[in-house]
Order: C-alpha cells, then sequence, then structure tokens
C-alpha cells in the first residue's frame, strides 16, 4: 500500500471510532511508522523489517502502556495504545494489498511471509523510489481491486475531511 493511503487509512479509523483530534493525529501518524524501514532498505521487496512484524508493536507499546500505567500517565497508556492500533492497522492493509512482500504474522516463531494475492517478489527488487514510476507502478496497478480499493480509501478520507471542514465554517 502506497503511504497516502496508509495516512488516510489512519484518518478514517481515527475519525471514525470517534476520537479526540490529539489521538487522531497520532493514529495517522503511528499508520506511517512500519514504512521507516523503507530508509535503510534498498529494495521494495526487502524493506519488511522487524517493523513490519506484529510481535515488535505488541512488546514495544505494552511495554510503554505498562510504564504509563505504573506511573498513572493515562496518556501515556493511551498513546501506547493509539500507536499499536495504528502500526496494526499498517499491517493489515499491507497484508491485504501485498504485491511483492507478504507479512510475517508469526514472526519469530515463523518466518512465513502471509498474503491475500499471490505476490511477485523478482517485481520488488527495484529501488523504493522506482515504485512510483514504470514499470512496477504498472505491474501494481494490474490487480484492479486493490487500485479502485486503494483510490476509495483516499476519496473517502479526503471527502470527509472535506465535508469536516466545511461544517466547521
Ligand atoms: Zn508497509
Amino acid at each position: 500500500m502506497f503511504i497516502n493511503s496508509h495516512i488516510a487509512s489512519g484518518y478514517l479509523a481515527g475519525t471514525f471510532s470517534k476520537q479526540e483530534s490529539k489521538w487522531v493525529w497520532l493514529l495517522i501518524f503511528s499508520t506511517i511508522l512500519p514504512d521507516i524501514d523503507g530508509i535503510w532498505s534498498s529494495t521494495v521487496a526487502g524493506h519488511h523489517s522487524i517493523l513490519h512484524t506484529p510481535i515488535f508493536w505488541i512488546v514495544i507499546c505494552s511495554i510503554c502502556a505498562i510504564i504509563g500505567k505504573i506511573q498513572k500517565r493515562n496518556d501515556i497508556e493511551k498513546g501506547s495504545r493509539i500507536i499499536l492500533a495504528g502500526a496494526m492497522l499498517h499491517l493489515i492493509t499491507d497484508w491485504l494489498t501485498a504485491r511483492t512482500v507478504g507479512i510475517q504474522w508469526l514472526y519469530p516463531f515463523s518466518e512465513t511471509n502471509y498474503w491475500i494475492y499471490p505476490i511477485e517478489p523478482e517485481k520488488g527488487d527495484i529501488p523504493i523510489w522506482d515504485m512510483v514510476i514504470p514499470p512496477y507502478i504498472n505491474f501494481y496497478f494490474e490487480n484492479k481491486i486493490l487500485v479502485y480499493s486503494e483510490i476509495l480509501v483516499n476519496f473517502a478520507a479526503l471527502g470527509w475531511a472535506g465535508k469536516t471542514y466545511l461544517i466547521k465554517k
């Protein structure tokens, strides 16, 4: 899934779960956190590091939530839960839209990659920034169900944000 679609899905999830705007912002931010591994990986297919495994976020966020609970800091506890939700939303949407690399749901117990539509890892053997140009973009757009659902998520988020903005004015 492209980064704008992650942002859009985080916005929609935050808005429809009726969170205060600071938590919606944190949720949006957390939906892009796993893709930080794109900075240090050389290829699209290779960019799924430990940041793309659920165990990483469960461990980190649970530790932070426990610290928040001990220190009676509700904001830290809630923030940890929001970050976990955002990262999980990222993993679920990456899993649904996997084209070249899946999600290792059971890592570290198993290194099996999971995906919905068959993936073609060799097509992801390109630098990250080449994702937005042919031939990768053409390959990505071959799966029409994924393309239309990604476009729909973006339009829904933009439409909802626009509607909210107009109501406030
Ligand atoms: Zn990702």
